[in-house]
């Protein structure tokens, strides 16, 4: 790791997109705009709007980052690339070393210090695997703020440690659909136990914010505010890549609403801390919600309630149910008209992963990095090993960097679905012990 100066700005990617992304729109005698502009803090729609490029983070957020382990270290993984026998040089940035356990934290507490500022008592979110709710519950301990979390009712099963620990900082966890909303009870019905998704915690969440009005809003990904926030990511690596005197030719890491893609991948392509030539931007998904390579490019809402106003992107349509799969993070069926404008361009690279590949893939940088991915930043792995075998086939000594956005401590239950080899560690045909 390298010291780097601290990152006192956000990045709004917007001004520097090769075109103007798709505005959200009304459904026909629809209000859902003006729903989420009332739910929304006012400083954060404003983020949401700005044609500015960069925002000044402010004190008190930038103290919070810093107690959080901002920033976070870019990893040499030499030993991938040995085992790979590439001449590519692979690095990660390590998003899983916060303790809150992964990069959704840089937003949580932006969101919940403006809440704060404006002053809510409270903010209620969706959550799919729950590591959203997770950063959400722990910022709000942090800015003095109740919180509601509305958790997919099969993650809610499956990850009950991050249940518990949501709970621990203080938050109501509920499981979606529930019984608690219209909109639940609506799509909760005809069905013993319905496995929910992220779209209908959205869809609850966000008529209870409607109804509490002390409440408000925070989304997790998908909307602009969101990505600029998560820009600090890709800042600061563009900065430790060249303290590192390096240039990434393939920047690559893993989508669902595509938070990450943008704050980590987009700083490195757009705006002030860009490098020449742009590298290609890589975005790897899940096979079993596969919206970049499968979706079509088309106007849709974010939540089965039909709650969000209607936003182009690649989308699988409202009513996919995603398969309970262990990549909650991933499981939704459409995503953001940025990610969506770069995507129908075709300037991302996109390709999808099964849950058999991605856990194998995880289970080799554990192995050869000490590092322990997410289920999610494992379709970020996946991606860095066929950049880093293809660099290997054109004997191309370039420069791969990938984002680890979390940490797999607290879903073992999907390494343990896909358990692969489980002896010591031994020699592989290079030499390299693995
Ligand atoms: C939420 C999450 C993702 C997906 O982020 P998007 O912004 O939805 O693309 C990836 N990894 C981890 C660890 C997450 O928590």
């Amino acid at each position: 790791m390298t010291d780097i100066p601290f990152v006192d700005h956000w990045y709004n990617v917007v001004p520097d997109l090769p075109g103007r992304p798709p505005e959200p729109r009304n459904s026909e005698g629809g209000d859902e705009l003006r729903l989420i502009a009332q739910i929304t803090p006012k400083g954060l729609s404003y983020l949401g709007l700005s044609r500015r490029r960069h925002h000044a983070i402010p004190d008190e957020v930038r103290q919070r980052y810093t107690d959080f382990g901002r920033p976070t270290p870019l990893t040499n993984a030499a030993r991938l690339a040995a085992y790979l026998e590439t001449p590519a040089r692979i690095y990660f940035k390590r998003e899983d070393v916060i303790p809150s356990g992964s990069f959704k934290i840089n937003t949580a507490l932006a969101q919940a210090w403006a809440a704060r500022q404006e002053g809510y008592d409270g903010l209620v979110t969706e959550t799919g695997a729950g590591q959203w709710g997770l950063a959400l519950s722990v910022a709000s301990a942090v800015f003095g703020l109740r919180c509601r979390v509305y958790m997919a009712r099969c993650s809610y099963g499956q990850k009950s440690t991050r249940r518990q620990l949501m709970e621990l900082h203080g938050a109501d966890v509920i499981a979606s659909p529930s019984q608690t909303t219209e909109v639940g009870r609506r799509l909760g019905a005809g069905e013993p136990d319905p496995p929910g998704s992220i779209g209908t915690a959205i869809s609850e969440a966000v008529e209870f914010a409607r109804d509490h009005p002390s409440f408000a809003y925070a989304a997790g990904s998908n909307v602009s505010y969101v990505y600029v926030h998560q820009s600090v990511i890709g800042i600061e690596t563009a900065r430790q890549l060249r303290a590192l005197g390096e240039a990434p030719d393939v920047a690559v890491t893993c989508v669902g609403g595509g938070s990450n893609f943008a704050g980590f991948v987009l700083p490195l392509v757009y705006g002030d801390d860009a490098f020449e030539p742009r590298p290609v931007m890589f975005a790897c998904e899940s096979r079993t919600i596969p919206r970049l390579t499968e979706g079509q490019y088309r106007y849709d809402h974010a939540d089965p309630g039909g709650l969000t106003p209607l936003v182009k992107s690649y989308s699988l349509g409202q009513s996919f149910q995603p398969p309970a799969t262990h990549v909650g993070g991933l499981r939704q069926h459409n995503g953001s008209p940025i990610i969506g404008l770069i995507h129908s361009q075709g300037l991302i690279r996109a390709r999808a992963y099964s849950e058999e590949e991605v856990f194998e893939a995880g289970r080799l940088l554990a192995r050869l990095e000490g590092i322990f991915p997410a289920p999610e930043s494992c379709h970020c792995v996946c991606g860095v090993i066929d950049a880093a075998r293809e660099a290997a086939e054109r004997r191309e000594a370039c420069v791969i960097v990938g984002c680890i956005s979390g940490a797999g401590a607290l879903d073992m239950a999907g390494y343990q679905a896909h358990p692969g080899r489980r002896d010591g560690l031994v020699q592989s045909s290079n030499g390299v012990l693995v």
